[in-house]
């Protein structure tokens, strides 16, 4: 079964005539957002806690920050675009007892919903507009003209008419421009962390230190090493980016395209794809979610032994010299 997809045309602008948006955290999506809103014509209010770069920057565009309790208290739609790991806690706080029958919950990660953290009070619905980009991209494709495709998602029960207020919400920061495909909390919940744990972060990461280790035992020097198994990743998802797999593998050597048939599904054998559906299972039962919001209860220990251990690694120092070499290269630190 292939996604529902909306487009402008499906989408009405005017439901959102006589209503306030508030955005609550000017960060990534919060600054977007806000700025494609009201460049859509739409009455938008934004809370931003004082003394941050993100406070000023909203000065700076023209919004005075409310707290977020002015924000909910005012706002007919209310969108969370707080850090996952914040947001159930100021929800319950600041949210939750302003949020009267009628308003409209928001969210661009169906995380904290999906899995009970933020239970909607009675008589209000929740829907999810997630745009697939960061907000500085969510911004300049609208400023151009276009959009970036988003993700629309209700909440159980909730009414057909909250459903097109978020696709006017999506057409309002340029979504329905390129498209907006219909999908469940669940769905974009659990896709997203199996994507980011077994691919986007942890798959990839961990592939590229396997290797690294691999050849670095075998007495190669870390900087070829380094080359061959972090370097140059970039160009080949950049070929598969823009043409899929096939693109990519016309593109590269006769002998790189065979390899990679032959000695590929070695590395990616039986045994890692049981792996990844072991993931999966902890991914859909919960026991991921419950893990690491524990974890935050307790202030992340563990996360942030891991962290420090992970930034100690041959890879990291080997790449701070090389990057120097590389004049192009914008480099980015992480302290
Ligand atoms: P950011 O980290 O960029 O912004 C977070 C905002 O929340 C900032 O304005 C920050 O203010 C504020 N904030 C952080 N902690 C607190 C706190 N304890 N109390 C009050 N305000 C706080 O977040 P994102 O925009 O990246 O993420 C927002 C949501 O969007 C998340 O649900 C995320 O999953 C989702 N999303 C993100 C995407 C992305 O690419 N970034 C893509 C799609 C969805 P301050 O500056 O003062 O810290
Ligand atoms: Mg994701």
């Amino acid at each position: 079964m292939t996604a529902k997809i909306y487009y402008d045309n499906d989408a009405d602008l005017s439901l959102l005539e006589g209503k306030t948006v508030a955005i609550l955290g000017y960060g990534s999506q919060g600054h977007a957002h806000a700025l494609n809103l009201r460049d859509s014509g739409v009455n938008v209010i934004v809370a931003q806690r004082p003394g941050g770069a993100n406070y000023e920057a909203a000065k700076r565009d023209g919004f005075e920050p409310l707290s977020i309790e002015e924000a909910v208290q005012q706002g007919d739609l209310v969108n969370i675009l707080l850090p996952d790991e914040v947001q159930a806690d100021i929800y319950r706080q600041h949210v939750r007892p302003h949020l009267k029958p009628g308003k409209l919950l928001m969210c661009s990660h169906g995380f904290n919903v999906h899995f009970g953290q933020i239970e909607p009070p009675e008589g209000v619905d929740v829907v999810l507009v997630a745009p697939k980009g960061p907000g500085h991209l969510v911004r300049s494709e609208y400023v151009r003209g276009a959009g970036v495709p988003c993700l629309i998602a209700t909440n159980e029960g909730a009414s057909e008419e909250s459903f097109r207020l978020g696709l006017a919400y999506a057409k309002g920061i340029g979504g329905t421009r390129a498209g907006v495909l219909q999908t469940t909390f669940a769905e974009e919940t659990e896709t997203d962390l199996f994507g980011e744990q077994v691919v986007l972060c942890g798959g990839v990461s961990h592939l590229i230190l396997a290797a690294f280790e691999t050849l670095v035992e075998a007495g190669y020097q870390p900087e070829m090493a380094y080359f061959e198994c972090l370097h140059e990743l970039k160009l080949i998802v950049d070929l598969f980016y823009e043409g899929g797999l096939s693109y990519m593998r016309y593109s590269v050597s006769n002998t790189a395209e065979y390899g990679d048939y032959t000695r590929g599904p070695r590395v990616i054998n039986q045994q890692v794809r049981q792996e990844m559906k072991r993931i999966l299972q902890e991914v859909q039962s919960g026991q991921f979610a419950r893990e690491w919001i524990l974890e935050n209860k307790a202030n992340a220990p563990a996360f942030k032994a891991m962290r420090r251990r992970q930034r100690q690694h041959l890879i990291e120092q080997v790449g701070r010299r090389l990057r120097e070499l590389m004049p192009w290269i914008e480099d980015k630190k992480v302290e």
